[in-house]
């Protein structure tokens, strides 16, 4: 299979954001949440325009889930979802509404609280897991793909099987080191106390769930 590079400017603002202190890397959620969100109001305005699909409310949330004994945490939305071609376009490359305000920011401020302030977007996954896998299926194909990145080494993509519309993103957790833990993330009570922080203001269920084993 091919793999393919991240554009320079990525990697980048990755190995940064990586490499950020460790209070900052809560904000991953925010930004997967955001995103989920984004994904089901987009697929809410379709609903206006195309009288084919129904925007039936309690069909529409996030769902956040954390797997103890894999060291996975899963978010699943029942969003618009991504072709394959949008998979590339969109996770390939840093998207451009909170890369540039963070790259514009950066010249002028100093200081390490600079990635909690903006929206740095999807690549922050990277900050707390070594392999990001994203499974979607967009509401304009019948074949779901899944994207998958180390967050260094490029990414793939290959067909996969998802029988609804949406897209599931799944973070294998990164080992703990000797200063910082990542075990915290697949605590209900952390990741509530997250969520809480960060979005509260989503109009959208957010369903956890912690499975210990
Ligand atoms: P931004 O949200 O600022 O555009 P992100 O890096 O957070 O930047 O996301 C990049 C793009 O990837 C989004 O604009 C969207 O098109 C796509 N995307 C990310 N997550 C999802 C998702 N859960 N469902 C559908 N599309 C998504
Ligand atoms: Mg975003």
């Amino acid at each position: 299979m091919e793999k393919k590079q991240f554009q320079a400017e990525s990697k980048r603002l990755l190995e940064m954001m990586v490499n950020s202190i460790y209070s900052q890397k809560e904000i991953f959620l925010r930004e997967l949440i955001s995103n989920a969100s984004d994904a089901i109001d987009k697929m809410y305005y379709r609903s206006l325009t195309d009288e084919n699909l129904q925007f039936e409310q309690d069909k529409y949330a996030i769902y956040v889930q954390a797997d103890k004994e894999a060291r996975t945490l899963t978010l699943r939305d029942t969003g618009i979802g991504m072709t394959k071609e949008e998979l590339e376009a969109n996770l390939g490359t840093i998207a451009k509404s909170g890369s540039l305000a963070f790259k514009k920011e950066n010249e002028i401020k100093d200081g390490h609280d600079i990635i909690g302030q903006f929206g740095v977007g999807f690549y922050a996954a990277f900050m707390v897991a070594d392999q990001v896998a994203v499974v979607s299926r967009s509401v304009d194909s019948d074949q779901a793909y899944l994207w998958q990145s180390d967050g260094t080494d490029g990414y793939t993509i290959e067909p996969a099987e998802k029988d609804e519309v949406g897209t599931t993103i799944t973070l294998y957790l990164k080992e703990n080191g000797e200063e910082e833990s990542f075990d915290e993330y697949l605590e209900e009570y952390r990741l509530k106390q997250i969520i809480k922080k960060y979005s509260d203001f989503i109009r959208y269920p957010i369903k956890m769930n912690v499975t210990v084993s």
